[in-house]
């Protein structure tokens, strides 16, 4: 079995409510990098030509342009985190730039999120490659490293989640709030 690997640097912001720490309350951020893994959904042999794994480079553009048009710069908060209902009122052009998780946006739960995600991309892509592990580097010396189904560790939610779908999304709650002086879609 080979395993594709390729890394992607980001930027953002978070805050942990409920955590222990009140310093991580304090909205901050990382520099992050995250670390995909992916193998074929069927392995083969090589074939003695190309001897590669075709969709590979496709599956990395896809992941890349969400992770530098979507992730980078992005404020991640919990889906009760007050500042939600803060840039609904004041800033709700921003709302898409809004990463939300339930319950607070650890490194823990975003790499669920990320796992899954990548998923949606490669499914809808045709399924030839399937992300056996993502790691997310939150610091020079911590890092999270998720192998395993994100389905059985995230919470089943009342509509399709963000994490699920194979689009640029990266909160479902921005959808409901209807532009200033607009109409909702
Ligand atoms: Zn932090």
């Amino acid at each position: 079995m080979f395993n594709l690997i390729f890394k992607r640097r980001y930027a953002m912001a978070h805050r942990l409510l409920s955590g222990w720490s009140e310093k991580c309350a304090i909205p901050h951020g990382h520099n992050e990098v995250v670390i995909a893994t992916l193998q074929a959904t069927v392995p083969m042999p090589l074939d003695g030509g190309a001897n590669m794994v075709m969709p590979f480079e496709r599956a990395k553009r896809i992941w890349h342009r969400w992770i530098d048009e979507c992730v980078d710069h992005s404020l991640h908060l919990a889906a009760d985190d007050p500042l939600l209902d803060w840039f609904a009122e004041h800033e709700p052009q921003r709302l898409a730039r809004m990463l939300i998780t339930p319950g607070d946006p650890t490194t823990e739960v975003l790499a669920a999120c990320m796992m899954s995600k990548l998923n949606a991309f490669l499914v809808a892509d045709g399924g030839h490659l399937t992300c056996a592990e993502i790691t997310i580097e939150e610091t020079w010396t911590n890092a999270v490293c998720f192998t395993g189904d994100p389905a059985a560790v995230l919470p089943v939610m009342a509509r399709r989640a963000w994490w699920t779908r194979p689009d640029d999304s990266i909160n479902d709650w921005h959808r409901a709030v209807a532009p200033r002086g607009g109409t909702e879609a």
